[in-house]
């Protein structure tokens, strides 16, 4: 569904820039901060395409030179928005872009890809902006890196997300736990808004400006919604439900977002900002991925409670647009049923059964077991569900793959033969529930060993593993059976990776 010829020259792409037709204290206007001799680290010909760059477009220098900040696209207003925010379960105040800078928008290529017909492109590292706080405005290569390979292995997975274009590096020295060198993550989105961006207005007692906020969300992302009688209740249940379904396709997959903060949560109901996010491997429902989550406020099963409690806080900003208290709690109690709704879909797609009325309760169980049996034994995740879509309604080889992951195997078996009787309820076709079985269980997820192997080598300058994992991880439901060492556990090295929020 091309509308354009793909744009070989980035200087003939029109950038306009919607969110400026907002308030001037909604942002600020400045350039992004140039890096010197900067490089190409990654790029995503997938995400150009969505933006129609071709793929020439992406080796030129002209591409690192403007997506690393240092120079500009005709048309573009670069500006930082404010936002404020929940984290960590606290009021933080005003945050804002502290390091990410909007150039503007451009026309998507695909109208499935935008509600409005148009993609944000934002520069996340660009330097210092009035809401930079302590923070020196730059991101490090390594979480630059993670960013780039996760939003697009995300897309990759079919779960709603921010893009990446590219990332590009430098050898200007920013100070973390250890000096690091700076990058640069090229992100695309229809907006950047979120929930924070609502509740900055809200706690600032500025009514004009959080309805400014609704309407401008309302008009370009959510046209049908104004129909309603009351557009704020339906926008808020809306992202309610999105966030809800969001949260569903997380825990199907085992992501673990790390800092869902308040100011991280998309008014798309995507997935943004990814910084010490986690794929699950040996199953723990309490697993933190962010080592500064003392308390595990964000570990995977907190996952959906706290997504409803981030819709409590943006129904809580909301709640002067919508008008009455009761109004506002039958928008967000849409939250429950949709994320049950949507989980319970997911896992029948991972266990390869048909949602059949009267096996409700029975399957609910038989889920809850296997996932209990994959706690206990420490079984990874994805291995344990991809694996269970090789075996067959009889008992066959095919099964030792699923069974090597189990140190109780004899809890297994029991398990298969429930599971077995209730293919055989549905008189399952087995090469056909195989196939859907993977089409929705990934073989390729991005672990963090993976991820780590990139960084060390793209911190000696060899781009390949980027690349390569890149390519691998755009098709994670493919066998591609050359590439089965990018599937295995991690290694014992592994275990010590710490994630945490300094990126
Ligand atoms: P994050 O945890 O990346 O979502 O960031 C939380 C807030 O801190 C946002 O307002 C960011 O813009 C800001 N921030 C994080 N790192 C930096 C940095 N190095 N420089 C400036 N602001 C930052
Ligand atoms: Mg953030």
């Amino acid at each position: 569904m091309t509308s354009t010829i793909p744009v070989t020259d980035i200087s003939n792409l029109s950038v306009e820039n919607q969110f400026a037709q907002l308030p001037s204290d909604f942002y600020t206007v400045l350039r992004p901060t140039p890096l010197a001799a900067p490089y190409l680290v990654g790029a995503s010909s997938k995400a150009a395409d969505a933006i129609g760059l071709s793929a020439d477009a992406l080796n030129t220098d002209l591409f690192t030179e403007i997506f690393t900040g240092n120079q500009l696209i005709s048309g573009s207003t670069p500006l930082a928005a404010v936002y404020s925010g929940h984290q960590f379960g606290v009021w933080a105040g005003q945050l804002g872009d502290g390091r990410a800078i909007l150039l503007g928008d451009v026309a998507a290529q695909n109208t499935a890809d935008s509600p409005n017909g148009r993609i944000e492109i934002q520069l996340k590292g660009a330097g210092m902006t009035p809401y930079s706080r302590m923070g020196d405005g730059r991101a490090v290569l390594r979480s630059s890196i993670r960013e780039f390979l996760c939003s697009e292995a995300m897309a990759g997975l079919g779960i709603p997300t921010s893009r990446a274009l590219s990332v590009t590096g430098s050898d200007h020295y920013v100070m973390r736990e250890t000096p690091e060198t700076a990058a640069v993550v090229t992100r695309l989105a229809p907006s950047f808004i979120r929930f924070g961006s609502f509740e900055h207005w809200y706690y600032n007692n500025a009514p004009e400006q959080l309805q400014a906020l609704a309407d401008f969300v309302l008009g370009n992302y959510y046209p049908a919604l104004l129909e309603h009688d009351n557009p704020y209740q339906a926008l808020l249940q809306e992202v309610t439900q999105r966030t809800a379904k969001l949260m569903a396709q997380w825990q199907a997959v085992g992501f673990m977002h790390g800092v869902m903060n308040t100011d991280n949560m998309s008014i798309l109901g995507i997935t943004l900002d990814y910084g010490p996010f986690g794929f699950m491997e040996a199953f723990n429902a309490g697993h933190i991925c962010n080592h500064t989550d003392t308390q595990g406020r964000y570990s995977y099963r907190m996952q959906p409670k706290i997504g409803h409690w981030n819709c409590h806080a943006l129904a809580q900003a909301l709640l002067p647009l919508i008008g009455t208290v009761e109004d506002t709690q039958a928008a967000l109690s849409a939250y429950q049923p949709a994320y049950q709704q949507a989980f319970d879909l997911l896992l029948h797609q991972k266990f390869g059964l048909q949602q059949l009325t009267e096996h409700r309760e029975a399957d609910g169980k038989l889920f809850d077991q296997f996932f209990d049996l994959m706690q206990q034994n420490g079984a990874d995740f994805t291995h344990s569900f991809r694996h269970l879509s090789y075996i067959n309604t009889a008992k066959s080889a095919l099964d030792e793959k699923l069974r090597d992951g189990f140190i109780d195997r004899s809890a297994l078996d029991l398990w298969l033969e429930q599971y077995r009787q209730r293919l055989q309820t549905e008189r399952s076709d087995d090469p056909a529930r195989q196939r859907a079985m993977q089409s929705v269980n990934p073989k390729y997820i991005l672990r963090n060993y993976l991820a780590q192997i990139a960084i060390e080598k793209a911190q000696k300058k060899d781009f390949s593993e980027v690349a390569k994992l890149l390519q691998i991880l755009e098709n994670p439901f493919d066998e591609q059976a050359e590439h089965d060492d990018y599937a295995a556990l991690p290694p014992d090295w592994a275990r010590e990776l710490e994630v945490s929020c300094s990126s």
